[in-house]
């Protein structure tokens, strides 16, 4: 079955007579359980939800493994530090990964005695530290920067000595790269963004090949109940089912318009992993079938970046990505990120591409 049809169809209940395609959510915090609770298959909110299982479903066909949904892409990612990390043992990090997944392992982990080694996704230079950690973090591609890493090279090397691998999918999307297949033992993402992709919800999951990883990340949800609502789940389902036509578009425009901007004046450094002047393109070819919708820029410095964006008018000026909505951001605002002050990250939507490329031409203009 071909990704379009699998992801309309993905975790939906077989067809009955009278029945809704999609059930809508069910709230509840305990349902009806008599007797011994193990015998029915929902019995309190925090642990089960029949929303979350039609969704968990979907994404487990999508990822190739067991799926798990979680209040938050940070729920997600704390959900895989908690279940692996203990007390003296050695986490290889992007130095360039999503700059809240840093905070938490040097400020909370690293207090708790765990140890954080950093380096940089480009070169595979994670590799280098690889020897008596226990996990090895991949965000590829990465954010902001947009760099990637080889999935099969680093997970095989950090196999043969002992290390679990995790990637955060969140830029690419199942869809786009599939993290388990590609060698990994863990697939995290942030669903706030182009998974879902309507810029109304915020949620994340882990997906594992393992049961017994599984074992942990179900644990660890139940205990810390870093669980998602009900409606955002259903939500998050009925968005998924688009997932395919949007990153079809958002790609397609995303392209184009790096290629655009690559020609304009005063626009340096443009990033986009499907270009061909991407430092890792080769690569990004072999491991993933959408380079998804995010693009990166950088003009000459922090007044330039601010007239820009707000001479825009088809772009709204916002933080996150993956939205059919075309944003953008000058991404030193915020801090945390080693990137320049004109550095401007910007998620192509869904919006006619020729639209969207006559503002940019008339914002730079200004
Ligand atoms: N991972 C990446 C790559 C992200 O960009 C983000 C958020 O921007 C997260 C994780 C965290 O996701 P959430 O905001 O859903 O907690």
């Amino acid at each position: 079955m071909k990704a379009a049809t699998r992801i309309v169809r993905a975790g939906l209940p077989t067809a009955q007579q009278a029945a809704p395609f999609l059930p809508g959510p069910t709230f509840a915090a305990p349902y009806h359980a008599a007797g011994d609770p193990t015998t029915a298959p929902y019995n309190y909110g925090r642990l089960h939800n029949p929303t979350w299982t039609q969704f968990e479903q979907a994404l487990s066909e999508l990822e190739g493994g067991t799926a798990l949904a979680f209040a938050s892409g940070m729920a997600a990612i704390a959900a895989v530090f908690g279940s692996v990390l203990r007390p003296g043992d050695k986490v290889v990090l992007p130095s360039d990964s999503y700059y809240l997944t840093r905070v938490l392992a040097n400020g909370y982990f690293t207090q708790m005695g765990v140890q954080v080694v950093m380096s940089p996704t480009t070169n595979n230079s994670q590799l280098e530290h690889l020897d008596g950690a226990k996990l090895l973090w991949l965000e590829t591609p990465s954010n902001p920067g947009l760099d990637v890493c080889d999935i099969v090279a680093l997970s095989q090397a950090a196999h043969e000595r002992g290390v679990l691998v995790a990637v955060d999918n969140t830029t690419a999307t199942p869809l786009g790269q599939q993290p388990l297949a590609l060698g990994a033992d863990f697939s995290v993402a942030s669903d706030t963004k182009a998974l879902t992709g309507h810029s109304d919800l915020i949620l994340g999951h882990v997906a594992v090949r393992e049961a017994a990883l599984m074992d942990g990340i179900r644990m660890w949800r139940n205990q810390i109940g870093a669980v998602p609502g009900p409606m955002e789940v259903w939500l998050a389902h009925r968005s998924m089912a688009t997932l395919h036509l949007r990153l079809e578009r958002q790609c397609a425009s995303a392209l184009t318009i790096a290629q655009f901007m690559s020609e304009q004046k005063g626009v340096t450094d443009v990033r986009y992993p499907g270009l061909a002047a991407h430092p890792a393109h080769d690569l990004a070819r072999q491991q993933m079938q959408y380079f998804g919708p995010i693009i990166s820029f950088t003009l000459a410095d922090e007044a330039a970046a601010q007239h820009f964006l707000s001479a825009c008018k088809l772009v709204y000026e916002a933080t996150s990505f993956g939205s059919l909505h075309t944003t953008a951001e000058r991404r030193a605002r915020w801090g945390g990120d080693i990137v320049p002050a004109g550095f401007i990250r910007m998620n192509i939507g869904c919006e006619d591409v020729d639209d969207l490329m006559a503002d940019l031409a008339q914002a730079l203009d200004h």
